[in-house]
C-alpha cells in the first residue's frame, strides 16, 4: 500500500490488521449463504420528488448485521468485498431482494414505484456478471425494466471496455434506467454525460452539505442542474439535511431530493408506512 521500492516489516498490527480481514472475509461469505438468511439486509430511502413532495422511489441500502458484532459500517466492509469479489454475490442478493420488494410496493402502492440499486464497478467488469440474467429474474417476477434504476459510479465510465459497455446497453435496451452516482467526487468528464444515455445524476453529498446562497458549491450545483436538465438527464440531491439546503436546490430546479431532512434510511416495514402516506411534504 505504500508502493514500490520500500520494504517493511510484518509487525503484530498488521498481523492482526490480516486476521480481522480474513475473519471478516470468511463471515461475509457465510452471510451470503441462504442459510444464514437475515445477516444483509436491504433498508430504502425514500426519494422525493420536489415538484410536489411525494415519493415514488427509493434507493435500496445494504446493511449487515452480523450474530456477534452487529450492525459493521459499510466502510468496513464494501472495498473488502470488492477487493475479495464477493461484491459479486452481494450484488446478486441485494438486486433480487430489492427487485422483488419493488415488484410488491407496485403492486400494492401503484405502477410508477421505482427502486434505485447501487452496482459497484467490479460487478460489470467480472466474468461472472451477466446483466441478462437480471434482466431473466425481473421476467420472472414480472417487473418492468422501467421500474429499475441502477447506480453506477463515473469510476466505471473512465474504464469502458467492450464488456461494460454492452452489459450496460443491454439494462438500456430493457428500460432499465442508469443513474450516476456521486457526481463531482470522481474524475468527472463532461465527455461521459455526452457518450452514455444517462437518466438521472446525483449531486455528491459533498456540494450539498455547504449549500448557501452565494457559495461555490451553489454555483456548482446550478451549473450541474442547467447542464443536466439541456441533456435531458434527471438531477437527484443527495445528502439533504435542512430545510435551507432543500430550498435552495428547488429554486435551482432540482428535480429530486433525498437526505435525513426527508428519511433516513429505512427498513422495508417502516419504508411501507412512509409509502402508504406518500406524502413527505415538501
Ligand atoms: P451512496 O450510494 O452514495 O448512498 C448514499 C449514502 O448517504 C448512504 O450511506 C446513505 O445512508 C447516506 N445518506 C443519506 N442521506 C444522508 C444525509 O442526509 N446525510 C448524510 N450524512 N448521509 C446521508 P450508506 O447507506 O452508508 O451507504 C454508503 C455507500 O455504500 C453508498 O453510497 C453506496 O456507494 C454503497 N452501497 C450501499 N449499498 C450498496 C449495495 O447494495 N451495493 C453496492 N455495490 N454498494 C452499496
Ligand atoms: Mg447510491
Ligand atoms: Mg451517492
Ligand atoms: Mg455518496
Amino acid at each position: 500500500a505504500r508502493g514500490r521500492n520500500c520494504y517493511q516489516y510484518f509487525t503484530p498490527s498488521m498481523q492482526e490488521h490480516a486476521v480481522t480481514r480474513m475473519q471478516l472475509v470468511r463471515d461475509m461469505k457465510s452471510a451470503i449463504n441462504p442459510a444464514n438468511s437475515g445477516q444483509f439486509q436491504l433498508y430504502y430511502q425514500p426519494i422525493i420528488d420536489l415538484r410536489d413532495g411525494s415519493v415514488t422511489k427509493a434507493e435500496a441500502l445494504i446493511r449487515w448485521y452480523h450474530p456477534e458484532r452487529g450492525f459493521i459500517p459499510l466502510n468496513e466492509f464494501i472495498k473488502l468485498a470488492e477487493e475479495t469479489r464477493i461484491i459479486i454475490d452481494i450484488g446478486d442478493w441485494v438486486f433480487r431482494e430489492a427487485t422483488l420488494q419493488c415488484a410488491n410496493w407496485r403492486d400494492r402502492f401503484g405502477d410508477d414505484f421505482q427502486i434505485s440499486i447501487n452496482t459497484s464497478p467490479v460487478q460489470y467488469h467480472s466474468e461472472h456478471f451477466r446483466v441478462s440474467r437480471w434482466l431473466d429474474y425481473m421476467h420472472t417476477i414480472n417487473l418492468p425494466g422501467k421500474a429499475v434504476v441502477v447506480e453506477i459510479t463515473e469510476g466505471l465510465l473512465m474504464e469502458t471496455t467492450g464488456k461494460v459497455t454492452s452489459e450496460l446497453l443491454e439494462f438500456r435496451d430493457a428500460g432499465v434506467q442508469v443513474s450516476l452516482d456521486d457526481f463531482g467526487t470522481g474524475y468527472s468528464s463532461l465527455a461521459y454525460l455526452k457518450k452514455f444515455d444517462i437518466d438521472y445524476l446525483k449531486i455528491d453529498q459533498s456540494f450539498v452539505r455547504e449549500l448557501e446562497n452565494g457559495s461555490d458549491d451553489m454555483a456548482l450545483c446550478e451549473a450541474i442542474i442547467v447542464m443536466a436538465h439541456k441533456l435531458g438527464i434527471k438531477v437527484v440531491a443527495e445528502g439533504v439535511e435542512t430545510e435551507e439546503q432543500k430550498r435552495l436546490l428547488m429554486a435551482a430546479s432540482c428535480d429530486y431530493a433525498q437526505g435525513y431532512h426527508f428519511a433516513r434510511p429505512l427498513p422495508a416495514r417502516d419504508f411501507e408506512a412512509l409509502l402508504t402516506r406518500r406524502l413527505v411534504g415538501v
